[in-house]
């Protein structure tokens, strides 16, 4: 771990349980030697894999750091054959301000990878993640919901990996996670993810998008509690049953266009036409534009480019120009 300004008393070697911080410096106007503590659950039942979890990358999204406090509680080390940690707030600054950027420099965690140990807050924390972290774990998951802006169909996500065999595992993991949908995407909102550089360091590496809307409901929350016990299991990590086995196998799709990420034409109210999944046929409208200050004008529709279903549109009305409005995923077959 190159240079990282951050401490924590947690050894990742010991065996047992260990509750503890991260503990990142922040001074402060009103606290010269501040530090932000992240917190961080290491759970080592002996010799095998690592498996990394991570909940609130973005500060609005509240799926993840529930699922993994609990399961912070709940595990214990004779459950498992191998290694569990689990950081529930990753950015919890944004947690506690209930943002999807960091309150204290502005940034968003998700683009700031692989980080720099002399960067502001989120980007050393990224840099932590990135040369302490990631190099002990083979399964990394990143746990997302839609936040304020998107509503989303439950998804285990992830991009489309070069290596087939990597991406062969992935999409088994993220089968067994128990959501509707295997949902392979494109970067539409540009670079740094910390998926992104977990997959490029040839990690098994699941994403998700769990619903939201800015709500926060208890079926979605069993999805995403279920999902992360399943993998799990599934990676042989923890052994105390096999995985659970999903009524209705998960529909692998894939939004592999950009044209399939339907951005804002204008600035305006967005007025949705259709309900997630819904399938969409290439020059329908998805919705339409009222512009505030044109109250009288034709509102714009906004045209779907690509056919593919709904699988996530805006969630708060207000819209600007080149805000995502809409993504359309089409079945996708792993050869
Ligand atoms: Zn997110």
């Amino acid at each position: 771990m190159s240079g990282t300004q951050i401490v924590t008393e947690i050894d990742y070697d010991r065996p047992g349980k260990q509750l503890g911080a991260l503990a990142v410096p922040q001074s402060t106007n009103s606290s010269g030697w501040r530090s932000e503590l992240i917190p961080i659950a290491v759970v080592n039942g002996g010799p095998g894999p690592t498996a990394l979890l991570f909940g609130g990358n973005h500060g609005d999204e509240y799926e993840g750091p529930v699922a993994l406090m609990k399961l912070a509680r709940a595990l214990e080390p004779a459950q498992l054959r191998g290694r569990v940690i689990i950081v529930p707030m990753l950015n919890s600054p944004a947690v506690a301000a209930g943002t999807r950027l960091s309150p204290l420099d502005g940034k968003n965690m998700n683009r700031a990878f692989p980080g720099r140990p002399d960067d502001t807050i989120t980007g050393m924390i990224a840099h932590y993640v990135s040369s302490a972290l990631f190099p002990m774990a083979e399964l990394v998951v990143d746990i997302h919901s839609g936040g304020r802006s998107a509503h989303f169909l439950p998804s285990v996500n992830m991009h489309h990996v070069p290596d087939d065999e990597q991406m062969r595992k992935m999409v088994a993991a993220g089968m067994a996670w128990g959501a509707p949908y295997v949902f392979i995407y494109r970067d539409v909102g540009g670079v740094g993810l910390l998926p992104g550089e977990a997959e490029r360091l040839g990690k098994v590496t699941l994403g998700t998008e769990m619903g939201s809307a800015s709500q926060f409901g208890a079926e979605v929350l069993a999805i995403t509690e279920g999902g992360v016990w399943n993998v799990l299991r599934h990676a042989g990590i923890l052994v105390d049953r096999a995985p659970d086995t999903a009524a209705t196998p998960a529909q692998v799709v894939a939004a592999d266009q950009y044209d399939d990420y339907i951005m804002a034409p204008t600035s305006g109210i967005f007025e949705p036409f259709a309900e997630l999944g819904a399938w969409i046929e290439a020059g329908q409208p998805v919705g339409q534009m009222h512009a505030i200050e044109q109250p009288f004008a034709a509102p714009l529709p906004v045209l779907a480019r690509t056919s593919g279903m709904l699988i996530s549109r805006r969630a708060f009305p207000l819209t600007r120009q080149g805000d995502c409005v809409a993504t359309l995923v089409r079945p996708f077959r792993l050869d």
